[in-house]
């Protein structure tokens, strides 16, 4: 007998099942089955074969789910990584490989168990239940839920099943999505036919008839059904009358659903390289080969032509015959990207996302697996395409925390599993960005990246200097009674922009507002005595916490710095900027960026388009608008609040702000004129802010890195969050204080050392949707180790390498 080890569709479970093979199924690691759990039958992926079950007791596989292509074992080896590096179960992990679309539930059917025999006796609603089925042959369970109420078919159900009248079975639902077919004509009469077919018709008076006989008659190639009937506006019952006739044919064509449609190719050849990206090219050809395959972190102000890099590296790859996928962290916001990777790869880019429509995603995905796409683009999910021989793997905006997925299971990273991808297949790895993670400088710095550099930005005025960045101090501005959300020096440049005739980008910073509390009059805010981070307002227990050591006090109603009586709980949103800018300029157009405005698909191109188009003057955006944006008539870039970042209880907090300011400062002057940014900040000497002023990576970095050395954040470390969550508070936070004893104890009894826990504590967000929530921070060089042994409770979650605050 052989064994399967299953990885089933469980929540929460993060190990396999074994299995007994029935001798009559064909059975290879990677294929879907269904297998027997409990009372009932769920869907699994078989990880690994074996000739000794790992437990006595094996139950046997039912039997195979046959409309799943089977994974490669390549494909199985990065899902089981997958699920040991981030502790989640290994389904989760596989189920991120499967097509869209593919969520499908399992459907129980109820079935008599025997031909009619002697009934024993029967209560009135057993007997209409039993009839119901007998009638229908099979019925599912919804059906009879639909039918008798969801308690009573599932009380009555389960009774007939205990006395053996009916049977159950499980089938996966239909499949959501599927090729889409259109109907198609094709002419079958010869030309004699038509001729005298067309006399008949006109004679008979049915114009539209010989109308659609004599189009059909001139056209070449078979035609869309549709296409008739809107080019000769007739009925369906003409074309119907004229294929009874036997003069035509009707077929089923399968139409590929094409996202980027609408888009007019304008096929394009690379340009000549500029002499900086010439050596940053040659250095990646130069260690293409060497050893195992490298990986790459390109670093570039942007604008340096850090995409050009990316579609040469491209053509290298499909030049070897293999094929590239290129990751960028919201495709929403990258139209341009998407265009210029069309236009150079005409037909052959492939691009997946989940605002596209199912079917779309699914001809996508189709067409990938069908070697037609040299080149997929998408967010992370699109790291998982079936992109066959995949040869390159680019992360552009390598330092973006949407390639973290916080969400749900499993909570990957999408850089550290397409290293792992790469080293699995032999892929090569482009990291590109302008303000690479410390970490991933980090590994360039001790030689495990090649590190290559673009230094210059390319802007149709040949080279040119980035733009002059001002800080402004807030704090100067409260001496002089300005309690504006615009300092003086802001609010002259944008007259004096606008009075040009030239655009505006204002940015607000939205992370962490309104959970902090300043003092409006001298700019103070409180900090743990302990952590020197600040403390954040949690509206459930009305007090101010420290997220790292749980210190906490009650809301001060004065500021023990200027004895204001008036504290500010910091927040402002991009409506709030906007109002203010209509009372000091009240004829300027505005347009707004915002989640909260722009939820359509394709909304965000559409408000971009008419910006671009100069129909408003001022863009007003949170961090989403400083990303990869291409706006050339854009002179002027405000940030109304940089610091906001940095008041938030998270180690990456200095990062974060120093990322955002110049990726802000990345959008003025890429145009025909140079620009000007100005940063707005209560703390105008945080070496974040000022080394943004500067463009200045490296110094940032040299700062941030000494400071990640000294208190043991990464990548000196590791860790791991769990948090649990709960309506009920107090419930929330014992179930994290046994949670804490049962970790402290493992510690203790394996003798793990370098290991802290951190907690329990109120996590950041600590209601989220009317659940409390609690978390424990594990940190140390292993922090999973700890965990290995040890199985959650249901509620918890756990996030290993967590990016989001901690
Ligand atoms: P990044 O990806 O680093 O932001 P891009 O590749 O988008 O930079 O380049 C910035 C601008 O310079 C784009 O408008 C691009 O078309 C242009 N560009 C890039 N490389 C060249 C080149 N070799 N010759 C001319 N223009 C270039
Ligand atoms: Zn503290």
């Amino acid at each position: 007998m052989k064994y399967a080890e299953v990885a089933v569709n469980l929540p929460g479970s993060r190990s396999t099942f074994c299995y007994a093979i029935p001798p009559q199924l064909n059975i290879d690691v990677g294929q879907a089955v269904w297998v027997p759990f409990g009372s009932r039958i769920t869907p699994g992926i078989v990880v690994e074969l074996s000739d000794q079950p790992s437990v006595e007791a094996t139950r046997e596989i039912a039997k195979l789910i046959t409309d799943y292509s089977p994974f490669s074992s390549m494909q199985i080896g990065l899902a089981r990584w997958i699920s040991r590096h981030y502790l989640s179960p290994l389904f989760d992990a596989v189920a991120l490989m499967l097509p869209p679309g593919f969520e499908r539930q399992t459907i129980t059917y109820f079935q008599l168990a025997k031909p009619e025999g002697d009934l024993p006796a029967l209560t009135p609603e057993q007997t209409k239940t039993l009839h119901f089925i007998r009638e229908k042959g099979k019925v599912s369970l919804r059906e009879l839920e639909r039918k008798f109420g969801m308690k009573e078919a599932r009380r009555i159900g389960e009774q007939l099943l205990h006395s053996h009248l009916v049977v159950k079975s499980q089938e996966l639902g239909k499949a959501r999505v599927k090729p889409k077919m259109v109907p198609y004509v094709k002419l079958i009469a010869s030309k004699n036919e038509v001729k005298d077919e067309m006399v008949r018709l006109n004679k008979a008076r049915a114009y539209k008839q010989a109308a659609v006989l004599e189009f059909l008659s001139r056209q070449t190639q078979p035609t869309a059904v549709s296409q008739i009937r809107k080019r000769l506006n007739c009925s369906l019952e003409a074309i119907k009358a004229l294929e009874n006739h036997r003069l035509l044919s009707i077929g089923l064509v399968t139409i590929r659903r094409d996202p980027l449609s609408y888009l007019k190719l304008k096929p394009t050849s690379p340009p000549v390289l500029t002499p900086s990206q010439e050596a940053a090219w040659k250095s990646i050809q130069g260690n293409w080969n060497h050893g195992s395959p490298p990986v790459f972190l390109l670093f570039g102000v942007t604008g340096s032509g850090k995409t050009e890099i990316y579609l040469r590296a491209l053509d290298k790859v499909i030049a070897m015959g293999k094929r590239g996928i290129c990751l960028v962290p919201e495709i929403a916001l990258t139209p341009q990207t998407v265009e210029r990777f069309a236009n150079r790869f005409p037909g052959c880019v492939g691009i997946l996302h989940s605002g596209l429509s199912l079917g779309e995603q699914f001809d996508e995905w189709q067409r990938i697996k069908e070697k037609e796409c040299n080149v997929v683009i998408g967010p992370r999910s699109a790291l998982f395409a079936p992109q066959p021989n995949l040869g390159l793997i680019i992360i552009d905006e390598e330092h973006e925390w949407a390639y973290k997925q916080e969400d749900k299971s499993p909570r990957y990273h999408t850089r550290d599993v397409a290293l792992k991808l790469a080293e699995l297949i032999g892929a090569v790895v482009i990291l590109g960005s302008a303000t690479p993670d410390i970490e991933s400088f980090y590994k360039a710095q001790m030689g495990v990246y090649h590190l290559v550099q673009l230094k210059e930005r390319i802007t149709p005025r040949g080279y040119s200097p980035l733009p002059k960045v001002n800080i402004v101090d807030m704090k100067e501005e409260l001496k002089a009674g300005n309690t504006s959300l615009f300092s003086r020096s802001l609010l002259t440049a944008m007259k004096e922009s606008l009075a040009q005739g030239e655009q505006i980008i204002l940015f607000l910073n939205r992370r962490g507002t309104a959970t902090f509390i300043q003092c409006p009059n001298c700019a103070f805010v409180f900090r743990c005595p302990r952590c020197s981070v600040a403390l954040t307002y949690h509206s459930v227990e009305k007090n101010l916490t420290c997220h790292r050591c749980h210190y906490a006090i009650p809301v001060p109603q004065t500021c023990p710095q200027c004895f204001n009586r008036r504290l500010k709980f910091l927040g402002i949103g991009t409506q709030r900027v906007a109002d203010e800018v209509r009372q000091f300029l009240p004829k300027v157009r505005l347009l707004r960026w915002d989640s909260d405005v722009i939820t359509k698909r394709y909304a965000h191109e559409e408000l971009l388009n008419s910006f671009r188009d100069h129909r408003a003057d001022i863009l007003i955006g949170t961090q989403m608008i400083a990303k990869g944006l291409d706006l050339p008539q854009v002179t002027l870039a405000g940030v109304v609040n940089a610091d906001t970042g940095l008041n938030l209880p998270d180690f990456r907090a200095g990062e974060r702000t120093f990322q955002l300011s110049c990726q802000v400062a990345g959008r003025a002057g890429r145009g025909l004129k140079a620009g000007e940014v100005i940063i707005q900040t209560y703390s105008p000497e945080n070496y974040a802010i000022r080394a943004a002023a500067k463009h200045d990576y490296v110094s940032f970095y040299n700062q941030e890195i000494d400071y990640r050395r000294q208190y043991n954040y990464p990548p000196f470390s590791h860790f791991i969050r769990l948090a649990y969550s709960h309506t009920n508070n107090d419930l929330c936070r014992r179930e994290a204080e046994k949670m804490s004893y049962a970790i402290l104890d493992e510690r203790e009894k394996r003798g793990i050392t370098g290991l802290n826990l951190i907690g329990p504590v109120p996590a950041f967000a600590a209601r989220v949707r009317g659940r409390y929530r609690w978390q424990l921070i594990l940190r140390g060089s292993d922090p999973a180790q700890v965990l290995s042994g040890m199985t959650l409770p249901q509620g918890w979650t756990i996030d290993v390498d967590p990016v989001g605050i901690i």
